[in-house]
């Protein structure tokens, strides 16, 4: 078989993408190589920049490209509120609705003893430091509802219990297994 290395290790690259098979696999490749060459620089690009220009905010734990996010950057958040999402997708899905105006940690994870995650795995350390600011007042827990994301919850609030804060849980109106970034506005 004349196998191309290169067009293979792309193709090998392109099925590390969820719910992408082989088949899929090779088509993108193949589009990939009839692309102008301007559009695989841009790829390119923005693939170095995931390892080199993307970092992780040292307050909320969202991704930044400067040496903060932009979501603590703003000043026009309110500092009295904090919503604990399990990831920033999950994020940028409640920044969709439009209705909160406080801000956010993200916990990059949830707890799950199944999969061995477990509470040095997910950002919960800068959490505890920031919620003993005075400022802080509530805590609206929004991780997923999904047995994860409820046992993530449940072990938040009792960590939160000793603080002088109203901890209250993000009411759905999903589906039981629904998740956050699945939902529109
Ligand atoms: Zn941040």
């Amino acid at each position: 078989m004349a196998e191309i290395q290169t067009i293979n290790l792309l193709i090998e690259s392109l099925r590390k993408l969820p719910g992408v098979g082989v088949k899929s696999a090779e088509r993108m490749a193949y589009q990939i190589l009839d692309m102008k060459e301007e559009y695989v620089h841009q790829f390119i690009s923005s693939l170095d920049g995931v390892i080199n220009r993307i970092g992780k905010c040292p307050i909320c734990g969202s991704y930044m490209e400067d040496n903060i996010c932009p979501f603590c950057n703003d000043e026009t958040r309110e500092q009295n509120t904090i919503i604990v999402v399990s990831s920033y997708k999950d994020a940028l899905a409640i920044e969709k609705l439009k209705s909160f105006r406080g801000k956010y940690h993200i916990l990059n994870g949830s707890l799950s003893p199944t999969k061995g995650i477990g509470i040095k795995d997910i950002n919960i350390d800068s959490l505890l430091k920031r919620v003993s600011s005075p400022e802080v007042k509530e805590v609206v827990l929004a991780t997923n509802p999904t047995i994860d994301g409820e046992t993530t919850a449940l072990y938040i609030s009792k960590l939160l219990e000793n603080y002088p804060l109203v901890v209250t849980r993000l009411a759905y109106g999903l589906p039981m297994g629904g998740q956050l970034d699945y939902c529109d506005e």
